[in-house]
């Protein structure tokens, strides 16, 4: 059974707070009665059948390195508890970093898959090298991950290109996105989802509006046609940003087609 963690944290978010309130509302989605419990597989993915929801990390009042600490060690402690695959719920995207730390600890150097509109690759932002544009960053210098496959983006900046050559990722524009790259995902893989990937019109409820971003529809094509996953977060939901929950219930879309793509591999 896939286990989701929320992890309530919006400390570095460089531009709005809110995320923190995310994975309740997503969470919610399920028995609000208009949502349909079936994925792109007609199987029906159902709480406490299919995912369970573990108690959150509690890191809403933390900030910088403490707060890390602790979402590295639930991470570390929930992976030794070996009990079906991990779904973290977010957050800011700055959650990635202690994540995957925790995984590598744990002796999975995954290769990670980033869904988002921008390269978090920045070596600070505002002076900040725990912002949620630095996680790939972090983990990249510290040879944490086996890979980094970034796909959406539609926001680089001269520094980030630097650091993407720097550190071999591969990127996938926006302006330039086809599916041919998903056959070159290796394992064991790791799904980062950042809900601004899609455009702002189909996913109001997110910090940061960057235009020209993917369809609802092409997200989901992409998520069926991924291999199977050893682990995944979906972050960036910002609930006082949203319109009528539709970012909510297009989030929890997203989490039910992760949810098959994490119980294939794991049972
Ligand atoms: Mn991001
Ligand atoms: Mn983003």
């Amino acid at each position: 059974m896939v286990r989701i963690l929320p992890v309530p944290h919006d400390a570095n978010s460089s531009f709005l707070p809110g995320t923190a309130d995310g994975p309740e509302p997503i969470l919610a989605q399920e028995s609000l009665g208009s949502a349909n419990v079936y994925s792109s597989t007609l199987r029906p993915i159902r709480v406490d059948e299919d995912y369970r929801v573990l108690p959150p990390v509690e890191v809403r009042h933390l900030a910088g390195k403490e707060a890390f600490e602790v979402i590295k060690h639930r991470v570390i402690s929930e992976l030794a508890a070996g009990s079906g695959p991990l779904l973290a719920l977010g957050g800011d995207h700055s959650i990635t970093y202690p994540i995957l730390a925790a995984y590598a600890q744990h002796g999975l150097r995954v290769h990670v898959l980033q869904l988002d509109a921008h390269g978090d690759l920045y070596h600070d932002l505002d002076g900040n090298p725990y912002s949620h544009g630095s996680p790939f960053a972090r983990l990249l210098e510290n040879n944490l991950i086996a890979s980094l496959t970034q796909v959406g983006i539609r926001s680089l900046t001269p520094h980030q290109r630097e650091q993407a050559s720097r550190y071999q990722v591969r990127i996938i524009e926006m302006k330039q996105l086809d599916q041919a790259w998903i056959r070159d995902l290796r394992h064991p893989l790791y799904l980062s989802l950042d809900l601004d990937l899609l455009d702002p019109a189909f996913a109001p409820g997110i910090s940061h509006y960057e235009p020209g971003g993917m369809t609802s529809r092409q997200l989901l094509d992409i998520l069926e046609a991924l291999p199977t996953l050893a682990g995944a977060d979906l972050v960036e939901y910002n609930p006082s940003r949203d319109i009528q929950g539709m970012t909510a219930m297009v989030a929890y879309r997203a989490m039910k087609e992760i949810i098959c793509k994490l119980v294939e591999q794991n049972g």
